[in-house]
């Protein structure tokens, strides 16, 4: 017999099998591609010893203090027109509230809108953290059809037509996590005249947006916003330091009030230390140039490993090359099986996610996620001989 009584929710929360697996990846012998992880020798750890002693030299007192809800004044003043200038948006510091991560965006926003069997509209796949949080409210998800230029529109109005209960639509349109892809700019357009004609809001996140190779960033869904329908969500995590846990949502009005009243409860506000050390750094250097130096590691880890997949994987297995972002999406064979490949490949101790558990539905086992962020060239050229060497172990 159980001990407690647990609330049923909890029937929603439980630790996957994917993750004891992946709990081998902590051995430093490991050549993980399994997890999402910024490069942490990019980190500007000399840059945050003098931020930290100047923050609290000259705002100690306020910074190791409570602080507003909605945040740090002056990092949403920065925040707005950064995002305004980055994703052609018009946003004001009012629109801006500072999130613990937006992980805690995904949790709040879907206890906002989801009541029990209400319907959250995805791409397929889609991000697993945010199933995740929303799956504490008990959600239906209807997977709606994506290629390789976005949520496709006719699939989109067809489910909001058929799907009663759909509240609200959860899309991941800049270097997805997982499949690495980008809505073009007409998706993009087309997408936001099928939402305008519906009553129904859109969580726009977009962590990886700045991080692009090559191209100019695309307008956000948030631009094409006429009726303030999109919540568009942006972090801190993978364009400076994930630790720092922080985040922030853009939203107008209701929502935005709403969402005060939400976070309010949950943690009161973010850490004010963290905000202050974040704004200090924007005035002390340049946080754009930073993004360069990530941009340029990321851009050669992902030309070297996409390189090493023409040479070691074998034609029938078709992958993603991203123009940016952390991820590269691969597809095997249909009679494949990821998980079957993951447990060949950890013997070669080398690892990634399967991508079965980006699909809410179920499916598609023959699909895994490669992240290339994390690990130096040498290992990521080793790292896919041993993958291509299981793929084709199990296609003997
Ligand atoms: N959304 C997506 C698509 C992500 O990939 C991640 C991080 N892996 C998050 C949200 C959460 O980011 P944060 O660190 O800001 O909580």
């Amino acid at each position: 017999m159980n001990k407690y009584i647990f609330a049923e929710r909890m029937k929603n929360f439980q630790a996957s099998d994917i993750a004891a697996i992946l709990k081998v990846t902590a051995d430093p012998e490991i050549i993980s591609f399994a997890g999402g992880l910024p490069a942490p020798e990019l980190f500007p750890i000399d840059e945050m010893k003098e931020v930290v002693a100047y923050v609290l030299e000259k705002h100690g007192t306020k910074a190791l203090q409570y602080s507003t809800t909605e945040g740090h004044v002056p990092l949403r003043e920065k925040i707005a027109s950064r995002m305004n200038r980055k994703y052609q948006t018009r946003l004001e510091s009012d629109n801006i509230m500072i999130t613990t991560g937006s992980q805690q965006s995904l949790d709040l926003l879907a206890k906002m809108f989801i009541d029990d069997g209400d319907v959250i509209l995805c791409e397929s796949p889609t991000y697993l953290g945010a199933l995740s949080a929303f799956n504490g409210y008990n959600p239906r998800y209807v997977e709606v059809e994506t290629d390789a230029d976005g949520m496709v529109p006719e699939a989109l109005e067809e489910a909001l037509k058929r799907e009663k209960r759909a509240k609200a639509v959860y899309v991941i349109p800049d270097f997805q996590n997982p499949t690495g892809k980008t809505w073009t700019f007409e998706r993009r357009r087309a997408f936001m005249e099928v939402i305008n004609r519906y009553n129904i809001v859109v969580f726009e996140d977009n962590p990886y947006g700045e991080l692009r190779f090559k191209g100019v960033v695309p307008p956000s869904l948030k631009s094409f916003d006429t009726k303030g329908q999109v919540v568009l969500l942006g972090t801190f995590s993978k364009i400076f330091c994930p630790g720092m846990r922080i985040a922030w949502l853009c939203a107008e009005g209701e929502i935005y009030e709403k969402f005060s009243y939400l976070k309010q409860a949950a943690d009161l506000h973010s850490p004010t230390l963290s905000q202050y050390e974040i704004d200090t750094y924007m005035e002390m250097y340049d946080l754009d140039a930073h993004v360069g130096r990530i941009i340029d590691v990321y851009k050669e880890r992902c030309g070297i490993m996409i390189e090493a997949m023409r040479a070691e994987l074998p034609p029938s297995v078709s992958y993603t090359v991203p123009e940016g972002g952390l991820f590269t999406w691969v597809v095997l064979p249909e009679n494949l099986s990821a998980r079957d490949v993951l447990m060949t490949c950890i013997e070669k101790k080398v690892a990634f996610v399967p991508g079965g558990a980006f699909f809410p539905n179920g499916g598609h086992e023959n699909t895994l996620r490669l992240n290339y962020s994390n690990m130096p060239p040498e290992r990521i050229v080793q790292g896919i001989k041993l993958l291509g060497n299981a793929i084709k172990e199990h296609l003997r």
